[in-house]
């Protein structure tokens, strides 16, 4: 049997280490050809030498050279090193684990080539998902598998069924470590509580998001441009031990689940060999011990990351890559201890606010939206600079500082 080549992008990370341990099991029909990761050489280094691997790519060119110093397999580097990496003719299946925005590109690259494509990376669907389906349009060969949990739920209940049969989907959302917390008590919120995911390991970026419940927001886009469900069909139901991981409502009243332990690994091999099913060793679930399963709705007063995301993806064109990219820069900065959890959404608003929405936006017009609203989020927290530590918890420092800066500064300098 042909062995699939697979290039894994983000080996290092969350869904990279899952997907490994997946490849482990099955040495006889998967070839690891190429990995990518960001700057840790130092955990990549083992990968390569297990797998041996010829060509690699490294985001960040120190540790790039750093690199080439302990091994001799090529060591390409930035975002040239990525697209070459997703090029390479040896490589027939793109599984794309990259956080953030840098993971669009290559997705794009590998669809324009006719390979498949397990997409991890969210952001490439939120960033650009209308230019995503239109290179798959053109491309009928490739073709793109959800591996985001609820994604893959949500594929593998569609089971290729059109869109036109389904009355609704509903993402589960796990609500995150503060879903019973007070509103009031969310100012007192430090990263280490944030980071305290109730039911999935991940990075610290995306563990913000779920906190904030901008991961299901974010997840709500992407649903819409992988599925083409309109907006108002796509719904948020908490469920907190995640065991379901999302529903199709059909139009003849059949509820579709999707069950599992939480575990990445089965969404990867999924991805992997669809729509073939093979042998995995996880964790099965005992719904007698599970018991019972609890679901609520999502508290959209509390975490207004959610609705800011339902009214991006309604304005669409460039909306949903200004607040995902306002997001990462905003989230980088509370993950530095120096933004308040409750600022995040305030910040988001702010961005979107001023935001100038380009319609049928070409990739070009999505990369200069994205850097714009950097640019915008690091220009409203520096505004409002010094404002988080010293703000009484019943103002914004946002806003407030906007409304200091508009009517001068108080007397003593300080935001009050
Ligand atoms: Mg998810």
């Amino acid at each position: 049997m042909h062995k699939k080549n697979i290039a894994l992008l983000g080996a290092t990370g969350s869904i990279g280490l899952a997907t490994l341990k997946v490849m482990r099991q099955h040495p006889d029909k998967f070839r690891l050809a190429a990995v990518a990761a960001g700057r840790q050489w130092d955990k990549l280094l083992p990968i390569i030498e297990e797998f041996r691997i010829g060509t690699v790519c490294l985001w960040d060119s120190a540790a790039a050279a750093e690199l080439r110093r302990h091994t001799s397999a090529r060591v390409l580097e930035g975002m040239d090193g990525l697209l070459e990496l997703v090029s390479l003719s040896e490589v027939d299946y793109v599984l794309n684990g990259l956080v953030g925005a840098i993971g669009c590109r290559p997705t794009l690259e590998a669809i324009a080539r006719g390979k498949h494509v397990g997409l991890a990376n969210k952001e490439t669907m939120v960033m650009a998902g209308e230019i995503i389906n239109a290179a798959l349009k053109r491309n009928p060969s490739s073709l793109i598998v959800p591996i985001d949990s609820e994604h893959s739920a949500i594929f593998q209940c569609l089971a290729g069924r059109p869109v036109s049969e389904v009355e609704h989907i509903e993402l589960t959302a796990s609500g995150g470590p503060f879903r019973e917390r007070p509103k009031a008590d969310f100012r007192t919120i430090r990263k280490s509580d944030a980071l305290k995911h109730p039911t999935w390991v991940m990075g610290e970026k995306i563990t913000i998001d779920s906190a904030t419940l901008m991961n299901k927001g974010l997840e709500v886009i992407e649903a819409h441009y992988l599925f083409g469900m309109p907006f108002e069909r796509i719904k948020v139901v908490i469920h907190p031990s995640s065991i379901i991981h999302s529903f199709v409502q059909f139009r003849d009243g059949s509820l579709m689940a999707q069950l599992g332990c939480p575990d990445m690994q089965l969404p990867i091999q999924y991805a992997l060999t669809y729509p073939e099913r093979w042998p995995l060793e996880v964790e099965r679930l005992d719904m007698a011990k599970v018991g019972k399963l609890e679901f609520h709705p999502p508290d959209m007063d509390k975490f207004p990351c959610l609705g800011l995301a339902y009214r991006a993806g309604n304005l669409g064109g460039t909306a949903p890559a200004i607040l995902n990219a306002a997001n990462e820069a905003t989230v980088a900065r509370f993950l530095e201890e120096r933004l308040g959890f409750e600022e995040i959404p305030r910040v988001l608003a702010a961005v979107l606010d001023q935001a100038v929405i380009k319609q049928n936006p070409s990739l070009d017009d999505v990369i200069g939206a994205d850097h714009w609203a950097r640019e915008a989020a690091v220009r409203i927290l520096s505004e409002s600079d010094g404002a988080y530590s010293s703000a009484p918890a019943s103002v914004s420092p946002v806003t407030a500082a906007h409304a200091a800066k508009r009517s001068g500064p108080t007397p003593s300098g300080k935001v009050i």
